[in-house]
């Protein structure tokens, strides 16, 4: 793509929150593989004369995660109708709402650039349609499954204030750490608990008027929204500069071919005809309630990796991945509280995932011993296994085992010496200048002396070829 084009683009985040139940009945929240139709009842299978009651777990969920956004929550809100027909939506309606959602005007901070947050509002999820095509149906036969009929979910939508294919990629990761760190939705997009439907339109540099959009749907990981926005920028600029017009439709992504594809045109707002829910009151949003919620906010983790460099002197690679878990980062700094050195601590939590089971007190413990000097990283990789099956104490293992690392050179010398013999040509190659050559032989003494102190037989390595 040439330098004289700008990227715009919107997101519209849909995140089901954490809840038990459904957003207007007593339904559970039906497992993946749950049988169709088992997770319903009168009131979300749409059935006249039934009254929907609101989730307060859900509503919660939505006041915090507009907080975390820094959203202006206002002093009422209200549920409205979004009128539709299609065969997975039973009442011919979804429950959403329009002009007075939960939540308004906050941001999201993505490396620095400011992502404006227009809304974040309460909504329900719809029926999903089965296409048949097995032994026993026709291929043109299609099923109604209505379990997920009536699932909360929110949706965040941003402004228009995305730039390129990477930069919708890291707002739609960081959206999820923040979603995960301050429990509203476990927003896990494999189980279909977060989707991202990207709005894009491409314009002329210096251009203040933005270009017709185009939205996508049906985008289910980080990989494909990357791959799809630019796709869609690719075949809009190609689109221009050859002539034709971009026109507003809402467009699929297909994985398997790897582009994108019209769906249907877009409908505008006045096409849903939306209504004030006659059957739900209007909330009133408590501001004791809210300023409780606010908090009980835990540290959001744009504050914490910046904290987890300053304090502890990490690298910013390495606070940043162990930020992206509010778990990650409890054990680590429970495990340097209790003395662990910090760098190793990290080092263990980012290279070792089992090391993520421990307790802070269990992780404090081994790192410890190896950074002493007392047992080595391999060894400490089988107290590691060992005390997460057992339940033992790493020290508790290492003194039952009767562990330790040999440290002393004039022990390991005769090991040394035998793998300098029986490897002549890395011995040749290290001496002809090829240090590379140094990690076979290493390998080689490690499998001879699984408990040799690394440095040591290392440097005594060096010096017995070198002589
Ligand atoms: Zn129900």
């Amino acid at each position: 793509m040439s330098e004289a084009w700008e990227v715009v683009i919107g997101m519209e985040v849909h995140v089901q929150p954490r809840t038990r139940s459904k957003m207007f009945c007593g339904c559970a929240i039906a497992p993946l593989n749950a049988a169709p139709n088992t997770y319903v009842c009168e009131i979300c299978e749409g059935m006249p004369g039934v009254l929907p009651v609101i989730n307060k777990a859900a509503v919660e969920a939505c006041l915090k995660t507009a907080l975390a956004l820094e959203c202006e929550i206002p002093e009422h809100t209200k549920f409205d109708r979004k009128n539709y027909m299609y065969p997975d939506l039973p009442k011919g309606y979804q429950i959403s709402q329009y002009d007075l959602p939960m939540s308004r005007n906050g941001h999201l901070d993505v490396d620095g650039s400011r992502v404006r947050i227009r809304r974040v509002h309460l909504e329900e999820d719809t029926g999903k349609l089965v296409h048949a095509g097995d032994k026993l149906h026709k291929a043109s036969e299609s099923f109604v499954d209505l379990n997920r009929a009536g699932v909360p979910l929110m949706e965040i939508v941003s402004e228009p204030d995305i730039r390129s294919a990477d930069e919708a990629r890291e707002y739609a990761m960081a959206l999820r750490i923040l979603l995960r760190t301050i429990g509203a939705s476990e927003a896990d997009m494999e189980k279909g608990q977060m989707r991202v439907e990207p709005n894009i339109s491409v314009r002329r540099a210096g251009n203040p008027e933005f270009g017709e959009k185009t939205e996508l749907k049906n985008i289910n990981s980080f990989r494909a929204l990357h791959r799809a926005i630019e796709y869609e920028v690719k075949r809009q600029v190609d689109l221009i500069e050859s002539g034709g017009t971009v026109q507003q439709e809402t467009r699929g992504w297909s994985e398997a071919e790897q582009r994108t594809f019209k769906q249907r045109s877009k409908e505008d707002a006045e096409d849903y005809r939306y209504f004030p829910e006659p059957d739900l009151p209007p909330l009133r949003l408590d501001r004791a309630w809210i300023e409780k919620l606010r908090r009980e906010l835990p540290e959001l983790p744009a504050v914490r990796r910046t904290r987890l460099v300053e304090e502890y002197a990490l690298p910013a690679a390495d606070a940043a991945l162990i930020a992206s878990e509010r778990e990650w980062a409890d054990l680590f700094e429970g495990a340097v509280e209790k003395g662990a050195p910090a760098k190793a601590t990290a080092n263990w939590i980012i290279g070792e995932p089992t090391a993520r089971d421990l307790s802070p007190d269990f992780l404090a413990d081994i790192v410890t011993l190896v950074s002493d000097g007392r047992i080595n990283r391999d060894q400490g990789r089988e107290v590691l296994a060992e005390s997460l099956s057992t339940g033992t104490s790493p020290s508790a293992v290492v003194s039952a085992r009767g562990l330790t690392q040999e440290s002393d050179a004039g022990a390991l010398e005769s090991i040394v010496r035998e793998v300098i013999s029986s490897n002549p040509r890395a011995v040749s190659d290290y001496r002809a200048g090829k240090r590379q050559a140094l990690g076979a032989l290493m390998a080689d003494l490690k499998k001879k002396a699984p408990a040799a102190n690394p440095k040591v037989a290392n440097e005594l390595l060096q010096r017995l070829l070198a002589s």
